[in-house]
């Protein structure tokens, strides 16, 4: 199709990370891993970070996709953790770089301070951190877990989380980040559409205690339903909250390179979605393949 800056007959695989945040493979990698795997169109979302973006789209001119660029906003609700993913929204805007600043700085002193009380108990150190770590990338628990693997404390990144990082392991410290709230408004003020991610996991607490009407009454436009970590009973109350708000639905796989099983497309978002993010959207505009302009 002409008019689309995407080919909707091929897979649409919006939430992927690369090693700017905590996935392994560095944004052309990923690109051209998910060209091997067949997708069509790839949002590149890392953690509280657009640095990813040139590299990206580079790569998906040069490889035949259309990249969706955006980014997964770190917000939390009391000291839950929850996740907004901001799509096409303007790298430059002041109040969005000012205050994904702050939410990476405050990841590395808490990560610090993790660190440090490990280090008590186990060999590590805040260089062994570091070095797991792309030289500005945002610095998150992942990165901490593969320290602790490559010092041989445990076996991989899913066993560290399950035991020393996990939130009830005795060292893990909370990060400050901003209410949801304040995220949606931030990326519609950079142009952005904002959809909850994975709604379901840990805990649910977006959608519970009444959040939910918050979020939507903040202009959330959509809400990530495909997800591994949305059980069946997360994706049907996502699927009533969007079908009374007409929010937009998307489904994704959270791509992390080696870092999570999560695999290509293992979730898709349907071609219609797509547009109505598009349409809706001002910051900025979908990298398209060379070939197709
Ligand atoms: P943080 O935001 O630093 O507390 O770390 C949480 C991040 O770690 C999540 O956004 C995931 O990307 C990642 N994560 C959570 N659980 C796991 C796991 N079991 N294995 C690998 N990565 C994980
Ligand atoms: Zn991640
Ligand atoms: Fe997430
Ligand atoms: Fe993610």
């Amino acid at each position: 199709m002409s008019t689309r800056p995407f080919d909707p007959a091929k897979p649409i695989d919006l939430h992927l990370h690369s090693n700017e945040s905590d996935g392994t493979e560095s944004p052309a990698q990923v690109v051209q891993a998910a060209a091997d795997a067949g997708l069509g169109t790839i949002a590149l979302t890392d953690h509280d970070t657009m640095a990813g973006w040139d590299e990206a789209g580079a790569a998906a001119r040069r490889l035949g996709l259309t990249l969706i660029p955006g980014i997964e906003f770190s917000t939390q609700i009391e000291l839950a953790s929850v996740h907004i993913l901001g799509y096409l929204l303007d790298p430059h805007d002041r109040h969005l770089v000012a205050e994904l600043d702050r939410i990476r700085n405050d990841r590395v002193t808490r990560a610090e301070r993790m660190v440090e009380a490990i280090g008590r108990d186990f060999p590590l150190k805040w260089d062994d951190v570091l070095a797991e770590a792309q030289e500005g990338a945002t610095i998150g628990r992942p990165h901490i877990a593969d320290a602790l693997a490559r010092k041989g404390l445990v076996a991989d990144r899913n066993e560290a989380f399950a035991s020393i990082l996990h939130w009830q392991g005795g060292y893990f410290q909370p990060h400050r980040a901003p209410h949801p709230t304040h995220a949606i408004e931030l990326i519609h003020e950079a142009g952005g559409v904002a959809v909850l991610a994975h709604g379901g996991s840990r805990g649910r607490r977006a959608m519970s205690d009444g959040n939910f009407p918050k979020l939507v009454a903040a202009g959330l436009d959509g809400v990530e339903i495909g997800h591994r970590e949305n059980d069946e009973l997360a994706r049907s109350l996502l699927r009533g909250y969007a079908r009374k708000h007409e929010l937009i639905v998307t489904g994704s796989s959270d791509y992390h390179g080696a870092g999570k099983p999560n695999q290509l497309g293992e979730n898709t978002t349907d071609p219609a979605e797509l547009e109505r993010i598009i349409a809706r959207a001002t910051g900025t505009k979908p990298v398209v393949p060379h070939r197709e302009r």
